[in-house]
Order: C-alpha cells, then sequence, then structure tokens
C-alpha cells in the first residue's frame, strides 16, 4: 500500500504518523530510501521526519545494509519501550488493567474480579488506586506513558467520556468513567466501547497482516457484541456504539428474550443461562445472573468439567452451533475472510467449540461467501479489550489525521 503524505516545509503530526507507521510495520527495519519510495513524501522531508523520531527516542538506526550499487543505507528500527499506554477493561465479570508498549505486547497486567453492588465512584477509586500500584509495580517511568484507554460495555457517550447505562452494570448510569481516570493520572484518557477495543487490538497486536486489515471480531464476554475493521481501521458508528450483535435471531426455540422474540443469540450465548442449564443437569451450582463474576467462575468450571462431562459438552456444542450461526450471517453481510474470537468467555469455551463452529460455518448451506473464511482464536486471550484499550491510545497518537492530545505526549515524552 502507497502511503501518502504531504512536503510541507514544516514537520506535521501528518507525515510523522506515516513515517512511524512503516518502520512500525517493518520488523526487520527500514531504510529512509525504502520509505520514500513507499509514500509520496520527498526524501528530505523523510529525512526530517526520521530525524525528530530518532531525537524523541521512538525509533533507533540499525547495521548499515548494501542492497545493489550505491552507499549502504542505514535501516530504521521501532524501539518497542519508548514509550507505552495503560488499557483497562471494565467488564461487568472482571477489571482487567494492562500496560501495553508500542506494539500492543503487555509488559504488566492484573485482573480483579468486578465488584458486584458498589457504587460507580467507589469502584472508580479502586481502579485508579490498582492502576496505581500496577505502574509502581510494573516499574514503569510515567514519563514513557503517552496516555490511558478503558473499555466498557455500550452504551458509552463517547463525547462525555461516560458509560451510559449498559445492560449488565446496574448502576452505571452518565458515569464519567473518562475524565475521573484523566483527572486522578494527568494525562490523556480515551473511552472506547469494549467491542471496539478489542478490534483495534487485533488491528496492532493479533498477528493478522495476511488478512489485509479487514478482520470481524466476534466478541464474548459478559455479554456478546461484534468488532468490524476495514482497510486496517475499525469501525465504530456514528455515536461509537457499533456493534450490537444480541438481537440476531440464531435459533426458532429458546427463552423470550426481552425484545418478545425467542431465539435471539443474546439470550443463546448468555453464559448465566449455560451454566444455569448446565446446573439443571446436575453439572455445577446454580448461579445467580446477575452476580457476573460468580457466573464467569462457574462458566471457566463447567468447561473445565466438559472432557469429563457429556452433558456439558452437549451444552458447549449446542453454543458453538448459534455462535455459528451469528457469524454466517456476520461474514456474508461483511464479506470478510477472517473472523477473530475474542473475550474472556471465548476465551474459556474456545478449546471445545472452535471446531464446531468452524465446521459449521463452512457447511453451511447459508453462507454464500465465494471465498473461505478463516474463524481463528484471538492471540491476546481473555485480556483482549485491556490490550485492545491501550492499542486504542497508540493508534490515537499516532493515527493518520490530525495529532491528537496523545500525539502530543508521545512526541514530547
Ligand atoms: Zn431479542
Amino acid at each position: 500500500m502507497r502511503r501518502r503524505g504531504a512536503n510541507l516545509p514544516t514537520i506535521g503530526g501528518f507525515n510523522q504518523a506515516v513515517v512511524f507507521d512503516i518502520v512500525r510495520r517493518a520488523s526487520g527495519g527500514v531504510s529512509r530510501t525504502e520509505i520514500t519510495a513507499q509514500t509520496d513524501l520527498s526524501a528530505q522531508t523523510v529525512s526530517n521526519v526520521a530525524r525528530r523520531l530518532l531525537d524523541g527516542g521512538l525509533v533507533r538506526e540499525g547495521d548499515k545494509v548494501s542492497s545493489g550499487p550505491g552507499k549502504p543505507r542505514t535501516t530504521l528500527h521501532l524501539v518497542p519501550d519508548a514509550r507505552l499506554a495503560i488499557g483497562i477493561h471494565l467488564d461487568p465479570a472482571r477489571i482487567t488493567y494492562s500496560i501495553v508498549d508500542l506494539l500492543g505486547r503487555v509488559v504488566a497486567r492484573h485482573s480483579t474480579a468486578t465488584p458486584g453492588g458498589q457504587a460507580p465512584g467507589d469502584v472508580e477509586q479502586s481502579m485508579i488506586s490498582t492502576t496505581r500500584s500496577l505502574i509502581e509495580q510494573g516499574d514503569v517511568d510515567p514519563r514513557r506513558i503517552i496516555g490511558i484507554g478503558v473499555a466498557a460495555p455500550g452504551p458509552v457517550d463517547i463525547e462525555r467520556g461516560s458509560v451510559n447505562d449498559p445492560p449488565l452494570l446496574p448502576g452505571w448510569n452518565d458515569v464519567p468513567l473518562r475524565d475521573a481516570l484523566a483527572d486522578a493520572f494527568d494525562m490523556p484518557t480515551v473511552l472506547v466501547k469494549d467491542v471496539t477495543s478489542a478490534t483495534v487490538g487485533e488491528l496492532w497486536a493479533g498477528g493478522h497482516e495476511q488478512a489485509g486489515g479487514d478482520l470481524a471480531v466476534f466478541y464474548m464476554g459478559s455479554g456478546v457484541g461484534l468488532g468490524i475493521a476495514l482497510e486496517h481501521t475499525a469501525l465504530r458508528g456514528a455515536t461509537a456504539n457499533l456493534g450490537d450483535i444480541g438481537h440476531l435471531r440464531v435459533s426458532s426455540g429458546g427463552p423470550v428474550c426481552k425484545c418478545g422474540r425467542r431465539g435471539c443469540l443474546g439470550d443463546a450465548v448468555s453464559p448465566a443461562r449455560i451454566v444455569n442449564a448446565a446446573a439443571a443437569m446436575g453439572a455445577g451450582e446454580a448461579v445467580a445472573p446477575s452476580d457476573h463474576a460468580a457466573v464467569a467462575i462457574a462458566f471457566a468450571a463447567m468447561c473445565d468439567r466438559a472432557d469429563a462431562d457429556e452433558a456439558v459438552r452437549g451444552l458447549l456444542d449446542e453454543l458453538a452451533e448459534h455462535i455459528a450461526e451469528a457469524v454466517t450471517q456476520i461474514v456474508n453481510l461483511l464479506d470478510v475472510s477472517t473472523v477473530v474470537m475474542s473475550g474472556p468467555i471465548w476465551a474459556e469455551a474456545a478449546r471445545h467449540t472452535l471446531e464446531g463452529v468452524r465446521s459449521r460455518v463452512a457447511a453451511s448451506t447459508a453462507l454464500v461467501l465465494p471465498h473461505p473464511v478463516s474463524i481463528v482464536d484471538s492471540a491476546l486471550g481473555p485480556d483482549a479489550a485491556a490490550v485492545g484499550a491501550g492499542c486504542q491510545v497508540l493508534e490515537s497518537a499516532f493515527a493518520l489525521g490530525d495529532p491528537s492530545p496523545f500525539t502530543r505526549r508521545a512526541l514530547t515524552a
């Protein structure tokens, strides 16, 4: 892909982002000449931008390499730990904290059960103190941290940075989570919907280069959602709440959904419903559906029992069937060739359901695409949305657009 650029006398954020993006993606380093050839930038502009990135410590020079006639060229390499980002994921069951480097690799992490029945303000305070101790225990220089990304279930109000009454987080109505974190750490902070966060994480750190930047991310935490990336960009929708697939119909039976119909995906793949169905068959204890932390623990225990329990295997096979029905509709709609399966509940079920999803989608008579569909497990595991929230900070800092507060901090840290 050829990158455009503007040969302006000043080194703008845009040109810097173009050059930085090429260096970041070149795992073996890249020379200034090669960058010039890949962009519309002049050799002088590339040289100026490279100097600024070198001065900022974001890139380093490698060995001189000879390729054909002419003088040997010095390669430029990313310095992955030159800058870091904090990513936090507020899920109804667990809160996950991560610090990622410029490649989206985790350098420190922590995870706790989401406290049930606490006021949002108290949960915010505990998020702040846990983040603070992660920075201290990870021995991370705060000056290298570009900012904070925080992922939460939708709906979110991106303008105001608030969590806006997600169905599975009672009491979180109009809670200004972004500003609470920004004020506590005096850092640029961005709020993002959890499925979008997971999608940004897959783009930065998921290892899907062969997918050409087109991905569907099927996300299963306490709730279910869809992330979409087209041409290396995570789609967000008019209010950044894209991806609610809870009312896709995946069966003709099942309980009556709150929308009044039967067979909705949200009910079909609800971990609370599945663990209680298992309990009704004598596999484990029943759990209050509103106790999301307990549901997640019970779901993990149920999956551990699957190898020895045919009834549990039957439930997980039914789960695979419902997911496959949704995935078939999604790939038909989007014409993507890669679907990434992600989220903390999925991470528990993956070993027992991935093959069942793959084989059903491949065999579906409803699949209309003229190409194979690759359905893969996320390499980011249960931390995908937290890692993605950190990657959202990187995305905001180095995006090919107007410089953001993250950009200024990234370039001056
Ligand atoms: Zn419904």
